[in-house]
């Protein structure tokens, strides 16, 4: 269990449619350009949840959505987009773009129902007209999965960004999803993000995420910052891994000999980052340090001889890894 001591309760604490049909009467002889038509690609899973045991602990695998991300060649410092395409190839995904699909986690373990890090929540754009982002199925596939949501007593958080956080809030109002849930946020993550500071210090396009966050999360009273890798709830311990974010940290899921690193974005696309675990991506922060943690947690998973699971994993996302070369390959475990 968590000290107490370590514990800080913070008191406070569209794609729209591009191709959109005119409906011109053809005798106006007015023909408006064709925007590209840009429709989600990768079919849904279904149904849109995987159950499976690691030792006593049920985990459901709940699928959020996915983007389809235009191939940029700014996306990584040390990798042209041909090396990307690839890697992909290599892994036997699409070519046409980066398939980033966004997988959320529901444990049940020790008589607690947990939730790890919430999608989407259908308000993540794309950035890019070329490219689609889809969230906020985690609501309907965790009913599907026979998951009231109502019963979740805890929601593991492990950075801020919006594909992990915006599932949290509302869509229109910010209203909590999950008011009765006690969030449990890393409390470096909480700290740089809710810094006043912050703002002025970001690039444009990340300032309003930094405003929405001072906005709402700081009036949240159930929010319980964490400090390092304490055991969160029984069974769940954080696991630091800084470099996407300051704050940036993994889930560990232990039940008897059974292990599970759930490892959200430290290891981010296996197709891109286990085979070429020195690419440094746009996505991380820091780059040099995101490589360490992904390099320190990934090697802990295999001498451990844990499972792994991570939020943009294809889908389903649990797989077992292994040493190969100079980077790390992956095998999905399907199970029934
Ligand atoms: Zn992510």
């Amino acid at each position: 269990m968590i000290a107490t001591s370590r514990r800080n309760l913070i008191l406070s604490a569209a794609l729209a449619g591009a191709g959109t049909a005119l409906g011109l009467d053809k005798s106006l002889a007015i023909v408006a350009p064709a925007a590209p038509v840009r429709r989600q690609q990768t079919p849904d899973p279904k149904p849109g949840y995987l159950r499976y045991k690691i030792g006593d602990a049920e985990c459901t695998a709940i699928y959020d959505g996915i983007w389809e991300k235009a191939h940029d060649p700014k996306y990584f410092g040390n990798a042209t987009v041909a090396e990307i395409k690839q890697a992909l190839a290599d892994a036997g995904l699409t070519t046409a773009f980066v398939p980033i699909p966004i997988t959320v986690f529901v444990i049940k373990l020790n008589g607690k129902l947990i939730l790890c890090d919430s999608g989407g929540g259908d308000q993540v754009q794309a950035f890019n007209p070329e490219s689609i982002f889809v969230s906020g199925k985690m609501m309907a596939n965790m009913k599907a999965a026979g998951i009231d949501p109502k019963k979740i007593e805890t929601v593991l958080v492990s950075h801020f960004h919006p594909d992990h956080i915006f599932g949290l809030l509302e869509k229109k109002t910010n209203a909590p999803v999950f008011p009765n849930a006690e969030i449990i946020v890393p409390a470096a993550e909480y700290k740089w993000w809710t810094d006043p500071s912050l703002t002025a210090r970001l690039p444009e396009w990340r300032r309003p995420l930094a405003r929405r966050i001072q906005t709402v999360i700081p009036n949240w009273k159930n929010v319980l910052q964490v400090e390092g890798e304490d055991e969160v709830v029984p069974g769940i311990r954080f696991v630091s891994a800084p470099g996407h974010t300051p704050g940036h940290t993994a889930f560990h899921v232990s039940s008897g000999n059974a292990q599970l690193m759930i490892s959200n974005d430290a290891a981010y696309l296996p197709a891109l980052s286990f085979g070429h675990p020195g690419w440094h991506g746009a996505f991380d922060q820091n780059a040099e340090l995101a490589e360490a943690s992904r390099r320190t947690l990934l090697d802990r998973v295999i001498a451990d001889q844990m499972m792994i699971c991570g939020s943009h994993f294809p889908w389903p996302g649990l797989a077992k890894i292994a040493r190969d070369g100079a980077g790390y390959a992956l095998t999905t475990v399907h199970t029934t």
